[in-house]
């Protein structure tokens, strides 16, 4: 495993996310396989955990802290985050006291390593850097209290927001945590706050490194060639390989949720092979096709507060698939989806928007692939065919 030096500790480059955990066949976060993760990781050389309060319906932090807690406390460092402006749990979720006491009692610690500032947007600083910011009061009472070692805050807000930010509270922030791969590097600006927090000497997180997974696949036109020039090497490790040619990270978080990609992970970090000018550039052309995409990272900020209760990243990652070109499972998974939960059940309100740490206009999205969906002619048929499936094993019961 490759090392970082923070201060006065080292820390994995390697961090272990915890976004999108395992499930079992219910839908519940699956323990033992977490355990599992966990164990090879700890065994590996990660000594970075990441959580923070939504994640996983709220229970992130308890499987997380489950699971560690079956190592010495002093042999993990264990990240959470404070929901300044989150639709998880209505307005108590922004009291800092109850829902730091919260965080600690469900992960099963005395103190948390790093805490941050969760999702500055450019809809949270009206929260965060709003006029009362007795919150943040708060936490550095905690981190004088020796609750909180490290402070830091992740941010999805561009360079204005990053500022705005960092003029207000940047003193005490000991670290910043941005969405950081090749395909971000220019849709996303990641470039700029780079050299902007480079400048300032702040400590950088990566986040979202592959994208949700988008950039774990590129298509067997762009992998052939990718596996020509490194066998040995998985298309996720290659997004690994990239950051590696960029100036200064210290953590990258990879939100892991099967055992294999946390092997895989770990191969990736055990050494540092950056890519060359060649290899940098199939990933430019590959993200050139990505751009037209709408960049949802599948997070799910949006879906508690949805009132049409929505699947919106799954509908927005099928539009994005239809994007990519036409193929004939693309009505058929959308025919998955029940009427009253498609496209077209969006009711125009918004507040999906006002979550989305990506300023995704989700309603203008919807609409537009439920109009594209409903132009599709085999959409319509296949949509006419499972409707008869349907009232005709409804009336055989
Ligand atoms: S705008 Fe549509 S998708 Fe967004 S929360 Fe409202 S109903 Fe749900
Ligand atoms: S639309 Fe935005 S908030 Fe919703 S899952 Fe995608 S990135 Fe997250």
């Amino acid at each position: 495993m490759i090392y970082k030096n923070f201060q006065d500790i080292k820390l994995s480059a390697l961090g272990f996310g915890t976004m999108r955990l395992p499930v079992d066949a219910s839908g519940q976060i699956d323990q033992a396989e977490v355990d599992k993760m966990i164990d090879y990781a700890m065994a590996n050389g990660i000594n970075y955990y990441d959580t923070a309060y939504p994640y996983m319906n709220s229970k992130s932090e308890i499987s997380v802290g489950k699971a560690l807690s079956r190592y010495p406390r002093e042999s993990y460092y264990l990240a959470d985050k404070y929901p300044g402006h989150q639709n998880t749990k209505g307005a108590s979720v922004l009291d800092p006291k109850a829902v730091f006491e919260d965080q600690l009692e469900k992960c099963g610690v005395e103190y948390f390593d790093f805490y941050l500032m969760h999702n500055i947007n450019e809809n949270s600083l009206r929260f965060y850097c709003g006029e009362d910011t007795s919150y943040f009061d708060y936490f550095l009472e905690q981190k004088r209290n020796g609750r909180i070692k490290h402070l830091g805050f992740s941010c999805h807000a561009d360079m204005p927001g990053l500022k705005q930010f960092m003029e207000m509270f940047g003193e005490h922030m000991e670290f910043c945590q941005i969405q950081l791969n090749y395909l971000d590097w220019t849709l996303q600006k990641a470039k700029e706050k780079v050299e902007y927090l480079n400048s300032l000497n702040m400590p950088i997180w990566v986040m979202e490194p592959v994208r949700g997974g988008k950039l774990s696949k590129l298509g067997e036109a762009y992998e052939s060639r990718m596996r020509e020039l490194r066998p040995e090497e998985s298309t996720s490790a290659w997004a690994f390989r990239w950051l590696q040619t960029v100036p200064q990270p210290t953590v990258v978080l990879s939100g892991m949720t099967y055992y294999p990609q946390v092997v895989d992970n770990i191969k990736t970090f055990s050494e540092e092979k950056p890519l060359n000018e060649e290899e940098i550039a199939i990933l430019y052309d590959a993200a050139d096709k990505f751009a037209k995409l709408v960049p949802c990272t599948a997070c799910r900020y949006c879906c508690d507060g949805c009132p049409a209760g929505l699947d919106i990243p799954n509908l927005i990652s099928l539009h994005n698939d239809l994007l990519m070109g036409y193929n004939v499972n693309i009505p058929i998974r959308y025919g998955a989806f029940d009427d009253d939960k498609r496209a077209d059940s969006c009711i125009g309100c918004g507040q999906c928007t006002n979550a989305c740490p990506q300023s995704i206009k989700v309603p203008e999205v919807l609409a537009d692939f439920a109009e594209k969906m409903s132009k599709l002619d085999d959409w319509d048929s296949i949509c006419r065919t499972r409707n008869a499936i349907a009232a005709e094993m409804l009336a055989k019961k």
